[in-house]
């Protein structure tokens, strides 16, 4: 897999090309510090309080210029203004929903738009699902994104502006401890964060870090179509908590729905999640089981999908399908979703279901994107026919 090259451009998009100057959003401690010994001669003995105090203006009180960053000379940040930015994306689409999801479709650059979704009332206060990827190469057949080329992978400064975004959007600086609204990142947006680990591992360094957004490993959590190579190393490098998007319950199924099971089986999978770095009762691993009306639905594989996860520490969420026009599924029935999560219930699996959220702003994956995408497809074709009427 040439996941490499899908890096570019490679260190920093966000970054002023004019002047060079350097996106300090992205950048893990260590490499600011030599960022600001190199860019800023500030004096290596220096750089690590430097580094420091710029760190929490930007994480901890939401900062975008350095002119506010009022415990550093003014020579010095005169300096650092010329040499950095502390970038944001353009949010290009917000819909807010009744029940207070928040949905962003935010712009990196030219045709580099991903998504982030904020939803109340997960995990301890509310979760932010983030995007690793601007489009997938993998083709699951029920997701939306799976219908979109893979454009690039985002950088890890991408995928930590996401937060900043949806905090700016919150109100949520400084960023307090307690009291919070957003105290979890999900990995659950555009695109399979395990072929972009390393982006995603430095955004992960980034947001737990504690004297900045502060949300910690414990509470973030990374879903994989089933990447198995990468998966200790998710867990060495991140110490995050692992999600698997199983969705069916025997080969023949996955191969179909999650095309990536040909490469790695359901078997090789589990045998990865048992021995994911940390794993136990009080690190288990989620397995996502999206509800395909007559597909995977049935009593007998809510019973099979028990059995197949008897000896992993396991939690499990019934994901009710989120249609998307001319996607080949529905989603099963409220009664059978019911019936399906009492059995998994009674085998000691508390509140299975996952409650559909923003259902009235495009909830599923990638559906944001492309409607934006089919606005200005229209908006030119009105365009073309305005001009060609003109003529
Ligand atoms: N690529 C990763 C993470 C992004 S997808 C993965 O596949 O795990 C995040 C979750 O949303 C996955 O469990 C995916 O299976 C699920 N999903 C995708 N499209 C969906 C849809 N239309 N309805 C419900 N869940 C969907
Ligand atoms: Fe990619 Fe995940 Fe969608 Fe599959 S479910 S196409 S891996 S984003």
């Amino acid at each position: 897999m040439a996941v490499l090259d899908l890096n570019l451009p490679p260190a920093n998009p966000l970054g002023d090309a004019a002047t060079e100057r350097l996106n300090v959003v992205g950048l893990t401690r260590g490499a600011l510090r030599d960022a600001l010994i190199e860019r800023c001669a500030v004096e290596p003995k220096k750089a690590r309080m430097r580094a420091n105090q710029i760190w929490r203006w930007i994480y901890n009180f939401g900062l975008t210029d350095f002119e506010g960053m009022t415990d550093i000379g003014k020579p010095l940040r005169a300096r650092l203004a010329e040499a950095f930015t502390i970038e944001r994306p353009r949010i290009v689409d917000r819909q807010v929903s009744k029940d207070g999801t928040r949905k962003y479709l935010l712009g990196f650059g030219p045709g580099i738009e991903a998504e982030a979704v904020f939803i109340p009332d997960v995990g301890r206060a509310g979760a932010l699902c983030v995007s690793s990827q601007v489009g997938c190469t993998l083709t699951c057949t029920f997701c939306h994104t799976g219908t979109q080329k893979l454009v690039r992978n985002l950088t890890a400064g991408e995928i930590v502006a996401q937060a900043l975004a949806a905090k700016d959007d919150l109100g949520e600086w400084p960023s307090g401890k307690d009291d919070r609204t957003l105290s979890n990142i999900v990995f659950m947006g555009m695109g399979e964060p395990l072929y972009n680990l390393d982006n995603v591992r430095d955004a992960i360094e980034i947001l737990s870090d504690g004297d900045g957004v502060s949300i910690s490993r414990r509470r973030t959590t990374v879903s994989t179509s089933g990447v198995v190579p990468e998966m200790k190393r998710l867990g060495e490098e991140t110490a995050a908590m692992l999600a698997i998007s199983l969705h069916a319950t025997y080969d023949d199924l996955r191969d179909e729905l999650v095309p990536i099971n040909k490469k790695y089986p359901i078997a090789e999978l589990l045998d990865a999640c048992r021995t994911y770095p940390g794993v136990g009762n009080s690190k288990r691993i989620t397995f996502e089981y999206v509800m395909l009306k007559g597909v995977n639905d049935s009593d007998a594989e809510a019973r099979d999908l028990v059995r197949l996860l008897k000896n992993i520490p396991a939690k499990i969420n019934l994901i009710p399908f989120n249609p998307w026009p001319g996607a080949p599924y529905e989603c099963s029935s409220w009664e059978r979703i019911e019936a399906f999560a009492d059995i998994v219930n009674r085998a000691g699996y508390a509140s299975p279901i996952r409650t559909p959220r923003g259902r009235d702003i495009l909830a599923a994956c990638g559906q944001l994107k492309s409607a934006s995408v089919k606005e200005r497809a229209s908006e030119r074709r009105r365009r073309e026919l305005a001009a060609a009427s003109a003529g």
